[in-house]
């Protein structure tokens, strides 16, 4: 006899087992008075990548921070809703107290020392941590990243690219669970975006990291992710596995290249009053 729970099923895009981290309904306020995020929720499943996607502005950077607890470097603060991770609270913790749950952001711009060796950049990675087996994972982060190790002189010196890499390098040395990333692509060539892209990929399959994109070229993120949610001021106005994004029209239009710099809001089209009643 078949058991019908344990019966092959399509690729469901919702989760049945409860997501590794869920955002749910949350409002983040910054100095007390200037409202950017208005209930936004989603939901990111283990062991995948999830692309957040949307214009300038849309409050993506906020929702990672948010989700990092770097929020308070900022003045911001979640004033409703709640963050949970494996199903336990994390809204306002610290960000050293949510590294140490495996949650590492990997910043836009990289943020990375420019006044001291990638080799230390790579140590910096892991001073949440306190076992002995730093220089064995940062001979692992060298296997990654071959061009880093040779790289011997002062970071700042680094191309953009090897920025980026020695900043997914330092979020290993954290060694998460999940990363958060913060447009990764930002600056480099089209060569390069592949490549970091390429990075991403493998770790989300070699090392099981579970990823939450932020993007702004969309058409790689969503190549990259099995699920997307888009923002528009503050909140979510469309979500849905990633290939059915890739195929939406409006999607399409505004994000894969129809666009321009003119794009209308998301929520002037006609149609998406008929698609939000997917949501
Ligand atoms: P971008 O791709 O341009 O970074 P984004 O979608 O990541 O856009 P956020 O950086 O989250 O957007 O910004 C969302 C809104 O919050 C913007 O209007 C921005 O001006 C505002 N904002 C961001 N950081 C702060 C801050 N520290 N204090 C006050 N307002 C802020």
């Amino acid at each position: 006899m078949t058991d019908i729970a344990t019966a092959e099923s399509p690729k469901a895009a919702a989760p049945a087992t409860p997501p590794l981290l869920s955002v749910n309904n949350i409002e983040v306020v910054y100095n007390d008075v200037i409202l950017v995020l208005r209930g936004l929720s989603l939901e990111v499943p283990e062991g995948q990548i999830v692309a957040l996607l949307g214009a300038n502005g849309a409050g993506k950077s906020t929702t990672l921070k948010a989700i990092s607890g770097l929020l308070k470097t900022e003045d911001g603060e979640v004033t409703r809703g709640s963050i949970t991770y494996r199903g336990k609270t994390i809204t306002g913790q610290d960000p050293g107290a949510i590294v140490r749950k495996g949650i590492f952001q990997v910043m836009e711009g990289r943020r990375i020392i420019a006044d001291m060796t990638a080799h230390e950049n790579l140590r910096l990675g892991a001073h949440t941590r306190r076992d002995r087996e730093i220089a064995d994972d940062i001979d692992r982060v060298y296997e990654y990243f071959p061009r880093l190790k040779e790289r011997t002189g002062l970071a700042g010196y680094l191309s953009g690219g090897e920025q980026q890499m020695l900043a997914i390098g330092r979020a290993l040395m954290a060694r998460p669970k999940l990363i958060l990333m913060d447009e990764p692509s930002m600056g480099l060539s089209p060569l390069l975006v592949k490549e970091v892209f390429g990075i991403i990929g493998k770790l989300n399959r070699d090392l099981g990291i579970t990823i939450l994109l932020v993007e702004q070229n969309a058409r790689m993120a969503l190549q990259a992710a099995s699920y997307g949610y888009i923002m528009e001021n503050g909140k979510v106005v469309l979500d849905g596995a990633a290939e059915a994004l890739r195929d939406n029209e409006d999607v399409k239009e505004f994000y894969l290249g129809g666009g321009g710099e003119a794009r209308k809001s998301f929520k002037n089209l006609k149609s998406f009053k008929r698609r939000k009643r997917w949501l």
